[in-house]
């Protein structure tokens, strides 16, 4: 592929150079050849960006919530319409299948932004009946600009989801997302401007991590949502500290999927599979820490290994690929680091683990799904959060003894239950520390169903109609039908 355009800011509706003169390569993860080189915003091409998004946002906050839905539902049909094109790009930015790509990652955007813009045009308070005729309304009000910054495994899909919500309630956007993928959020821009969004209403400034902080600190933004890991989270807080923002984080986890012995076998494998293995194990609310109760062990393990070993590795771009490749070299380093320090822990890696060469992508960085069972609590691969396709599985035989190492963590991101007691079901996720949680499936993130964590993985939530909380503030007015009652 041949190096595309040098990528500009956009700003007001359209492409600006930025003013900084430097860029930064990005680079396709399973090639690693340069797509392009993409400008690097300056503080002044911040502050132009806010100003656009606070001129964006006087006439889109105007706006009825029937006429923004009609706008973001165009810009729904777009991104449908260019499903094969943006998923491809996606796939050149991150490594990961096409197969994901093709299926999820745009259409996930697409529906949440068709679910936010369903729920524009209801964004109502309530009525306060009070004594003596006197009444109280609440409005539901947009923040103003809103900063939001993506982390890179899901490009286009954080971009969608951060924006969905705000652009719905009326706010605007500044975005940044992550210099290892900055692509996707510029299309959604230019389709969004396609769509009749006014200027400046959704505004993208690349860079790397000092421009987030530029958004976290800037005097003119209202809110800002992060998805990244836990250090950049406390950094985004303490930085949106100095302005008292409202702050929304979507950060890492390890989560616990928990497989009792009465659970259907093949959907538990699939389901941990799903947990570990989709997106080369890149996402943060994978069950990275697979509890399997003793009596079924051995014959979940081997169900296991049997289909992981099936798993196509190869170019992204080939439909039938299942593992792509990792972001870049030094993730891949930090994975194949977990590997040997699991080993070395004295865990067994029953499969996997090894860095694979696909012919023609010698650069490429592909590892094979890791397996690693006779894992214990206190070792690291069991602790802490590794971003790529490695499972611990561990055994239990007690159900409170699960509960209580699944919850021994700083992370509550997610958790799952496999069982076909319905009262253990419900027991077991009551009694879980996390803030994103399914029964006998997982990873499943319906726009419906709010999607945060608990604990460290995060504040707030996105996705549902409790997005619209975070993205909105409240004011309460009190109306007076009789005479002012004064004791002076
Ligand atoms: P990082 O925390 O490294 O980066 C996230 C974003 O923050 C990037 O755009 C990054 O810019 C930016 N950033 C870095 N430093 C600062 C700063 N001081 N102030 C403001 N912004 C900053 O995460 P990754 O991109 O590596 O993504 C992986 C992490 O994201 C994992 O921990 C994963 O669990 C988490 N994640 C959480 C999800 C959730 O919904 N809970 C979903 C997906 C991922 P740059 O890239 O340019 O450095």
């Amino acid at each position: 592929m041949s190096k595309l355009p040098t990528q500009k800011l956009y700003i007001n509706g359209g492409y600006v150079d930025a003013t900084s003169g430097q860029t930064f390569e990005t680079i396709n993860p399973a090639t690693g050849e340069v797509i392009c080189d993409v400008q690097i915003a300056s503080s002044a091409d911040v502050d132009k960006a806010v100003a656009a998004a606070k001129a964006g946002f006087k006439i889109w906050s105007k706006m009825s919530g029937t006429e923004r839905s009609r706008i973001l539902l165009r810009a729904v049909a777009l991104l449908r319409e260019r499903n094969d094109e943006l998923a491809a790009l996606e796939v050149t930015d991150t490594g990961k299948p096409l197969q994901e790509a093709n299926c999820v990652d745009v259409e996930s955007g697409a529906e949440c932004i068709e679910y936010f813009a369903g729920l524009a045009a209801s964004l109502n308070g309530e009525h306060i009946q009070l004594a003596n005729g006197n009444f109280a309304f609440t409005r539901k009000e947009p923040l103003g600009v809103c900063g939001a910054i993506g982390a890179w495994n899901y490009p286009i899909q954080i971009a969608c989801w951060k924006s969905a919500p705000a652009l719905a309630c009326g706010n605007a956007m500044v975005y940044k997302a992550s210099e290892v993928t900055p692509l996707t959020a510029l299309k959604l821009a230019e389709i969004y401007t396609e769509a009749g969004l006014p200027d400046g209403v959704f505004n993208v400034v690349s860079g790397l991590g000092p421009v987030g902080q530029m958004l976290a600190e800037h005097e003119g933004i209202e809110k800002i949502s992060l998805t990244g890991s836990v250090p950049t989270g406390k950094r985004v807080m303490e930085s949106a500290a100095k302005t008292l923002k409202h702050v929304t984080l979507e950060l890492g986890g390890k989560s616990p999927l928990i497989v009792f012995e009465d659970a259907k076998l093949d959907n538990a494998v699939s389901a941990a599979m799903l947990a570990n293995f989709y997106t080369q194990g890149e996402i943060c609310s994978n069950g990275t820490r697979v509890y399997v109760h003793k009596d079924i062990k051995d014959k979940f393990i081997e169900k296991l290994i049997a289909r992981t070993e099936k798993m196509i590795i190869g170019d992204p771009m080939h439909p039938d690929t299942q593992v792509g490749s990792l972001i870049h070299r030094d993730h891949m380093e930090k994975v194949l680091g977990y590997i040997e320090i699991g080993k070395k822990e004295g865990a067994n890696l029953a499969y996997g683990g090894k860095q694979v060469t696909v012919k023609g992508f010698e650069k490429g960085n592909f590892l094979q799904p890791a397996i690693f069972t006779n894992v214990t609590a206190d070792m690291r691969i069991a602790r802490e959060e590794i971003f790529g396709a490695v499972m611990s599985v561990i055994t239990f035989s007690d159900e409170d003894e699960v509960v209580a190492a699944a919850n021994d963590t700083q992370f509550g991101l997610a958790a799952g239950v496999f069982t076909q007691d319905i009262t253990r079901a419900h027991r077991v996720i009551a009694n879980l520390e996390a803030g994103t949680c399914w029964i006998n499936n997982y990873n499943i993130t319906p726009i419906e169903m709010p999607f945060g964590g608990y604990k460290q993985s995060g504040i707030g939530r996105e996705n549902g109609t409790v997005a619209v909380d975070h993205f909105t503030q409240l004011k309460s007015v009190y109306v007076e039908m009789g005479d002012v009652d004064c004791p002076y």
